[in-house]
């Protein structure tokens, strides 16, 4: 009697303002402001706290961006009077220290939450037909729901591609691989190529057509591409691989579509494309629809197809970066629990850096975007290629290259692309006179800071 009372009990169940799935960047974001409101919230989460830039994207990388630089720099110090050599690089001793730093970032992220208020549900959630989210055995309701379950990186459909890793299994490498080979020609891919070539690694990166980044400015893929070679990546252009194999002593064998065979490979990396986690997710259950390319399909106040749930990050396939996920996240928290109706993020002149090696910034049109909004008679392109003063001793020379896109007649800054040492820094700011619609001439208004790479944005005539 009680057995059988006990299997026909409805599941537990709670009520919230808002329940959030997927503790990431734009999850936790808009959860916390929204608890700032009053609003009872909670967030599921199914894997560790912070999403993919925490634990597996921009700040571990950024890491070993770092690592990379110091080791392209040692050979400058001599040229600066130093007595140093590189005598070894030990891989396992800044990834130990990079993984604790992880783990205490997760530790805040956690201990953040709960300093918010905000109800912490461990476990995958689905939605379900009646607006409920449902996690292990319990089903949770709530008014709002939000999905931010960004994405996860592709294999390709080849014989042997679960041989390689993707960027994910970048960071639980216990060693540097003596040679490797990247698959890809997005930032991702232009990333992590350069900084297993900049820390020793034999490396070449494979590339479908002839240069990366192909949807940046030309002056950014043509400059990028040259400097991956000056770095000591081998650019394999219009190349395509056809199958991997693993030898009995563990290495792979890659053969490509033109029948090029690349033995001893200890790393092979996709980095092809990510997709995101829209599966297991019971969408269907809710009446949330996908775009075209199988991103949930928002509008521009991130509401889904479906009252009051809504999407953003990642998963929503649209400009995909950490603060783009964030500032959607805490502008939807204003709309829906602070009577801010009209907000919304602008996606329009979102600065953007690679930490290529020299790092990249970009923000605007590209010419070839201008051209077609505005005519190519309307604009006027300004480009300046300099060497830093930090190379003016030494042995070791690098370009910088920059390029400014204006509008005529009165010259507003539409583009603005950089390569060099620096430009990852020198962006953020120029990127909010960009954004209030900065003219040329208010650029030259601006006294330079001498001596300075950034000063050649206010001089180029
Ligand atoms: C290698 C790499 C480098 C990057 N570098 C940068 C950079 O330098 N700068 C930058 O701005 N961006 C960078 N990015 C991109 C950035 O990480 C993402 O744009 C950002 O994390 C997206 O945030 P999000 O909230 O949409 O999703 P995520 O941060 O991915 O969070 C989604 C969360 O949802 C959880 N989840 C998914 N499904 C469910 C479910 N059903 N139930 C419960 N939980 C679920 C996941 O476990 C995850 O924690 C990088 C990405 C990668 C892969």
């Amino acid at each position: 009697m009680i057995r059988r009372f006990l299997t026909t009990m409805p599941p537990v169940s709670k009520s919230f303002d808002l329940i959030v799935i997927g503790g990431g960047s734009g999850g936790l974001a808009s959860a916390r402001r929204a608890a700032e409101f009053g609003v009872k919230a909670a967030v599921v989460e199914e894997g560790r706290w912070g999403g993919t830039c925490v634990n597996v994207g921009c700040v571990p990388k950024k890491i070993m961006f770092n690592t990379a630089m110091h080791a392209e720099m040692l050979p400058n110090y001599r040229d600066y009077g130093f007595d140093v050599e590189m005598k070894n690089f030990n891989w396992g001793h800044i990834k130990s220290s990079r993984d604790a730093y992880i783990k205490r970032l997760n530790g805040i992220y956690d201990s953040n939450l709960d300093k918010s208020k905000v109800e912490k549900i461990l476990g995958h959630a689905t939605l379900t037909k009646d607006r409920g989210v449902q996690v292990g055995d319990t089903t949770y309701s709530a008014d709002h729901i939000l999905i931010a379950t960004g994405g996860r990186p592709i294999f390709p459909d080849i014989p042997g591609a679960e041989h390689g890793i993707s960027s994910d299994g970048f960071f639980e490498l216990e060693d540097l691989p003596k040679k490797t080979i990247v698959v890809g020609a997005g930032y991702i891919a232009v990333e992590l190529a350069a900084i297993f070539a900049s820390l020793g690694s034999e490396t070449s990166i494979f590339i479908r057509h002839d240069e990366v980044l192909r949807t940046f400015d030309t002056c950014i893929s043509r400059t990028v591409t040259e400097n991956l070679e000056h770095g000591g990546v081998k650019v394999h252009r219009q190349t395509n691989v056809k199958s991997v194999q693993k030898e009995a002593n563990g290495k792979l064998t890659i053969t490509t579509v033109t029948g090029d065979v690349h033995k001893d490979v200890e790393c092979l990396l996709w980095a092809i494309g990510r997709i995101p986690n829209t599966d297991n997710l019971g969408l269907e259950n809710a009446g949330v629809a996908l775009d075209k390319k199988g991103n949930i399909q928002v509008d521009e106040y991130q509401n889904t197809t479906a009252d009051k749930i809504y999407a953003l990050g990642d998963v929503c396939g649209k400009a995909l970066l950490t603060p783009v996920a964030i500032a959607a996240g805490r502008r939807l928290a204003h709309r829906v629990f602070n009577k801010e109706s009209n907000l919304k993020l602008d996606y329009d002149n979102i600065p953007t850096v690679i930490f290529s090696h020299p790092p990249t910034g970009t923000i605007g049109l590209t010419e070839a975007e201008a051209e077609k909004k505005y005519g190519k008679d309307k604009l006027k392109v300004y480009t300046s290629n300099f060497t830093p003063m930090y190379f003016a001793v030494t042995e070791h020379k690098e370009k910088c290259l920059m390029k400014l896109i204006c509008v005529l007649p009165e010259e507003k800054v539409v583009g603005l692309h950089m390569v060099g040492q620096g430009c990852d820094e020198m962006l953020q700011g120029f990127s909010v006179a960009i954004k209030m619609g900065a003219t040329k001439k208010q650029f030259d208004d601006t006294v330079a800071i001498h001596p300075t790479s950034s000063e050649e944005l206010v001089t180029m005539r």
